[in-house]
């Protein structure tokens, strides 16, 4: 139904809303969800399908013509430059991050800038390694799994299911410094006590859900303006279980649409806040020799590079679809030409049709 909606909005004919329709329902199945079915991989996105996408503008094609590891390529996303960083070790961006940008041109201070990311090999994500940028311009990095295992003294088994770091291998743990300290910090800034804390993620089911419940938190008690959310639960694939894959696609589908009612039901953030949704990259497909269909991303092939994005909320058309190729790169330049900072470092291009 919102498809119908979607594609009609920007075709001409008959025959090219059909076209459009067949062509963003594949493409948004294989790269999108990561389902290399047809359209029957609708069901388990309903929320996205449903409640976001008809009120957002849509891109059916994000090129990512970087590396595919997740650190990297999630770096790439933050830089507008594909950065060539080893992707398993703990290492900054190379190049200025959205979140420097944003607080130096802006002159921002650091409580406005937030990552939330669920592999503890992000750490380093929130600020490069640039000379006219870097320390003390980036943004603070939350970890939630590195601070419930701070709060529990190493997790133990009624935290286990919330404390997978990294479905990739190889693994990379780095050591991270300052646990107790942060989890003081992080509990006066939240106003939540080590007990709640702790409490409330016995109720939780995934990482993914530990790193939106602070999210909420955040929100709430830190408002800040810029505010990054990486999550993980999908990356299950890589140990080759299928249904495990199908639940992690339904719950980021229900938790992206958690956030956005969050967004709308928060006074600091309903009516002037706009939610990007993007893959950092999509998943080898089927017929590829090379690949393993959805389990890994290594062959680099059109569906393993091109997946979509969604825009929504203030200063967004609703309900427009676009077909013309971009690349993963030009999301921190549009960044910075809605919010009007200078991404000067940045290879990729604003997106007009967001302008
Ligand atoms: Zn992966």
């Amino acid at each position: 139904m919102g498809w119908a909606r979607l594609a009609a909005a920007n075709a001409s004919t008959p025959q090219e809303v059909a076209r459009q329709l067949a062509w963003t329902r594949r493409e948004f199945l294989r790269t999108g969800a990561g389902l290399a079915l047809s359209s029957e991989g609708q069901e388990n996105i309903p929320h996205l399908m449903r409640e976001l996408i008809p009120q957002s503008a849509f891109f059916t094609q994000v090129v990512n013509r970087g590396i595919l590891g997740h650190y990297v390529a999630t770096a790439s996303l933050a830089t507008g430059v594909y950065e060539t960083i080893n992707n398993f070790a703990s290492l900054p961006p190379e190049h200025p991050t959205v979140f420097e940008y944003f607080r130096k041109d802006l002159k921002r201070p650091a409580s406005d800038a937030w990552v939330v990311a669920p592999s503890n090999g992000f750490n380093r994500i929130g600020e490069s390694s640039h000379r006219s940028y870097g320390p003390g311009l980036g943004a603070k990095v939350i970890l939630p799994k590195h601070l419930l295992t701070a709060a529990t003294s190493g997790g133990g088994p009624d935290y286990e299911h919330l404390l997978r770091d990294n479905y990739e291998t190889p693994f990379h743990t780095p050591e991270l410094a300052g646990s107790e300290f942060e989890l003081q910090q992080l509990g006066m800034m939240l106003k939540l006590s080590v007990d709640d804390f702790k409490a409330h993620a016995l109720t939780l089911s995934s990482p993914d859900e530990l790193s939106v419940y602070i999210v909420r938190q955040l929100m709430r008690q830190q408002a800040p303006s810029l505010l990054w959310i990486t999550m993980h639960d999908i990356d299950i694939a890589h140990a080759g279980a299928y249904s495990l894959y199908i639940d992690g696609i339904r719950r980021t589908d229900r938790l992206c649409a958690d956030l956005w009612k969050t967004i709308e039901s928060e006074p600091e953030y309903a009516g002037k806040t706009t939610l990007f949704i993007l893959p950092d990259f999509g998943r080898d497909a089927d017929d590829d020799s090379g690949g393993n269909g959805f389990q890994h991303h290594r062959t680099g092939d059109a569906l393993s590079r091109t997946t979509w994005m969604m825009a929504l909320g203030a200063g967004v058309r609703e309900g427009v679809v676009f077909d013309r190729p971009m690349e993963s790169t030009d999301l921190v330049p549009t960044l910075g030409s809605m919010l009007g900072f200078s991404t000067s470092l940045a290879q990729g291009k604003p997106i007009p049709e967001l302008l």
